[in-house]
């Protein structure tokens, strides 16, 4: 208070051991306190001017900061990890995630309440993407298996393992007081030694020979799909994704397969169509005169409207006797006999449109052998001028053979309950279509999301064709590897280096417990033969032991490996160097309202 501060500064002059003094003298309690601060201010030269607190942030903002807080990370990445690492695998666990969010959405806006939608999957993007997580850092992991995904097609599951595992063992690190950038240090230098040692001993494959070629792309797409639902198929599958692949041109793009869902049958009904093939969505009266097969028609491919249009458009006419109305009704039919007589006229064979095709033009059509479809999807539309040639026309006054299509071969197939018009011999583009057959529609869609993992996994083996042996060979191998280099450094990179080795044990180990394997005796087995110099050496998922993987076939491509590790010691690397997280009030704005509305905010009686 003003008033002591003014008695202690009158004696200021004193020396401080007499200030002492009359701090024991003095019966107010308080001069005795300032006198006590004044006398410490004195000791340790501390001016006694006492400073106002700086505010820099938002009243109500959250700060974390410090070791606490690169653990509570690193906490929330194994909670993420627990999430998805039964799913790894042949012998991993699926999971069935339920999209709750748009239950809530349905209600709030007064609609009607939805079911929300099931997935099953063992993919570790499709499960990381629905998880919907919210923690700032744990979210990496998501991107890294996210582009994982992206870049590989597969090992998304590892990655996010891999990362995990390698944040748990730089845990202790931070705990005991290990800076962060050493570890960040170590984690660069491990990344280069693995992706080194990954390059030295990947065995590569003579691209020339065809069938060799062919031999590997089927073993590398078979390890992919031993994972998944359709493992029991996997031989059938992956002769089917090294078929589709084989169809592409050099630059093998993704969107040239087009992959359609038929429901019922069964798996092995699945068939790969070496050109487009898509649904009719839609039959008019005329319809089955026509002929379904044409050997190399020429395609119409049309946004045109070939319908008499309903009385119900909002033009009036004023008519007061029936010829006149006549009159109205012939002008609308030589106006849409014009446009068919000009379709046909231009020689095409199978005519196309994204609109509707009435009654009378399939008629018309079926007259004069041609063939027509109408409401054609857009993208199924625009395949079909990839391959066939050809460009939408709007009118049809310049319907000339330019702008026409042709294929080989065109019919229209029965398949399960679908009709569908199929494309062969495609002169333009290499295409080709995979009609899945199966069950449940969760069943068929993860069945998709298999095949594009197989799919992706062909391609990347295509344009890089080093191939090193799974089932946790590889990782064990460079385990042993690191384990060997750290004993050569000295000082903490050597305990960080011997750390990350004994991480990448983490996937031969959950290979064993999600097998229900005993992992500790298979994982000293595994040791003991990569110690010996049997690189190879992984785990028989069939015969609860160890074996060499290179002979067992269980090929997966070297750039899935080199590119989990980089992503797994990045996204390790990254978690790390996070010592603080703000979060700012308003951050939470767009989180959805946590209950329901009450009454008087638009909900419906
Ligand atoms: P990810 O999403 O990471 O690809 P998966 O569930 O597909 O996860 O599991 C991949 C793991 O399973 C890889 O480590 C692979 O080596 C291993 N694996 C695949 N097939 C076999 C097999 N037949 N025997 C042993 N391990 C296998
Ligand atoms: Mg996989």
């Amino acid at each position: 208070r003003p008033l002591f501060c003014a008695s202690v500064l009158d004696h200021v002059t004193l020396h401080v051991a007499q200030l002492a003094e009359i701090k024991q003298q003095t019966t107010s309690s308080e001069l005795s306190a300032f006198c006590c601060l004044f006398v410490r201010c004195c000791k340790t030269k501390r001016p006694l001017v006492m400073q106002a607190p700086i505010i820099l942030l938002k009243e109500g903002t959250d700060t974390s900061q410090g070791k606490p807080q690169i653990i509570s990370n690193i906490n929330a990445c194994e909670v993420v990890v627990d999430a998805v690492s039964s799913t790894l695998g042949p012998r991993g666990l699926d999971k069935l995630i339920v999209d709750g969010h748009g239950e809530w959405r349905s209600i709030y806006h007064g609609a009607v309440r939805q079911q929300g939608k099931t997935t099953i999957s063992n993919d570790g993007a499709t499960i990381m993407k629905l998880l919907d997580i919210v923690h700032p850092a744990a979210k990496t992991l998501v991107d890294i298996s996210l582009s994982q995904d992206a870049e590989v097609g597969d090992g998304t599951t590892s990655v996010v393992l891999l990362a995990g595992e390698i944040l748990k063992c730089c845990k202790t690190f931070v705990e005991d007081n290990v800076h962060p950038q050493i570890l960040v240090r170590g984690l660069r230098k491990v990344a280069l030694l693995s992706i080194a040692r990954i390059k030295e001993i990947a065995v590569h494959v003579k691209r020339e020979d065809v069938k060799e070629m062919d031999d590997l792309l089927k073993k590398c797409a078979a390890t992919a799909l031993s994972s998944k639902v359709i493992a029991r198929q996997k031989d059938f599958f992956s002769q089917m994704v090294v078929d589709a692949v084989r169809h592409l041109d050099e630059l093998l793009p993704l969107n040239m397969i087009g992959i359609k869902k038929v429901k019922g049958g069964s798996l092995e009904e699945s068939r790969l169509i070496d050109g487009v093939g898509f649904k009719k969505t839609f039959s008019y009266a005329g319809f089955e005169m026509q002929r379904k097969k044409y050997t190399q028609p020429k395609i119409a491919l049309l946004n045109i409207e070939l319908e008499l249009k309903a009385e119900k458009e909002n033009a009036e006419l004023r008519i007061d006797n029936v010829e006149e109305y006549q009159k109205v009704v012939d002008a609308e039919w030589a106006i849409l006999y014009d446009k068919l007589e000009k379709i046909v006229d231009s020689g095409a064979k199978v005519v196309l449109s994204k609109l509707p095709i009435g009654d009378v033009a399939t008629q018309y059509f079926a007259d004069r052998d041609v063939f027509c479809a109408g409401r054609v999807p857009d993208d199924d539309l625009r395949r079909t001028i990839q391959a066939c040639g050809g460009a939408i026309q709007t009118s049809v006054s310049s319907l000339s053979d330019t702008v026409l299509g042709t294929c080989q071969l065109f019919q229209e197939e029965q398949i399960g309950g679908d009709r569908f018009n199929i494309f062969t011999g495609c002169p333009e583009a290499k295409t080709c279509t995979i009609i899945l057959r199966g069950g449940a529609e969760q069943f068929i869609e993860e069945t998709e999301r298999s095949l594009h993992d197989a799919i992706m996994i062909v391609r990347r083996t295509i344009k890089n064709d080093a191939i090193v042996a799974g089932g946790g060979a590889i990782e064990m191998e460079l385990s042993k590897y690191l384990r060997d280099y750290s004993k050569t450094v000295a000082g903490k990179e050597q305990l960080i280096i011997a750390a990350v080795a004994e991480a990448m044990e983490v996937i031969p180990r959950q290979l064993c417990d999600n097998a229900g394997f005993d992992s500790m005796n298979i994982l000293n087995r595994l040791r003991q033969k990569h110690a010996e110099g049997g690189k190879w050496f992984g785990v028989d998922i069939m015969n609860e032991d160890v074996a060499d993987n290179f002979d067992a076939c269980v090929w997966e491509p070297a750039m899935v490996k080199i590119n989990a590790i980089t992503g797994a010691t990045e996204a390790a690397a990254l978690i790390l160097s996070v010592d603080e997280t703000i979060k700012n009030p308003k951050s939470g704005a767009n989180d959805p309202p946590p209950a329901l509305p009450g009454r008087g905010r638009g909900r419906p009686m």
